[in-house]
């Protein structure tokens, strides 16, 4: 099962408001400057230990070689990142009406962890799961874990009922 993440006030926030990790040493911290929300590296991959794919989803148009590289300094690897230039390219596409800004069950991802208000009530009219996530909150790990474990329980349960119909009209 795959689980994405926004960037922007989800993993990368404001240290003025939000717990964070060390930044990096220098000359990375030039190169990067973001900050990384406490405890960002154990969560992802500790989901990623439990079985998860791992995606970024991100709305801004930081390059993914930028993004990984960000990341690896702090061990992290991710699975698949969706920046605008790809949501664009692959999503958008030459869609006459304006698509939402992120469809993460374009990717087959179950779950997606987001700041905004507007992202997470979008993923009821267009059938994604979401995670909100914003201020400062010391149990945000083992929240997402336990969220990403009951879509999971759920997806199971509904290819379960899928399967049984189909025996059932054989
Ligand atoms: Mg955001």
């Amino acid at each position: 099962m795959k689980i994405s993440f926004d960037l922007d006030e989800v993993l990368f926030v404001n240290p003025a408001s939000h717990k964070t990790e060390p930044s990096l040493p220098f000359p990375f911290n030039r190169v990067f400057t973001e900050r990384l929300r406490l405890g960002t590296p154990r969560l992802i991959n500790e989901l990623q230990r439990l079985g998860y794919e791992v995606w970024i989803y991100t709305s801004s148009y930081r390059s993914e070689k930028y993004i990984r590289r960000l990341f690896r300094l702090y061990g992290v690897h991710f699975d698949g990142i969706v920046n605008a230039q790809r949501h664009l390219r692959e999503v958008q596409r030459d869609h006459k009406t304006i698509l939402p800004q992120k469809l993460p069950n374009h990717y087959r991802i179950s779950l997606h962890v987001d700041d905004e208000t507007v992202i997470c009530s979008l993923g009821r009219q267009y059938g994604f799961q979401t995670y909100q996530l914003d201020a400062e909150d010391d149990d945000w790990e083992e929240k997402i874990i336990e969220c990403a474990k009951e879509v999971k329980e759920r997806e199971e349960r509904i290819a379960q009922m899928l399967s049984a119909s189909d025996r059932a009209h054989r």
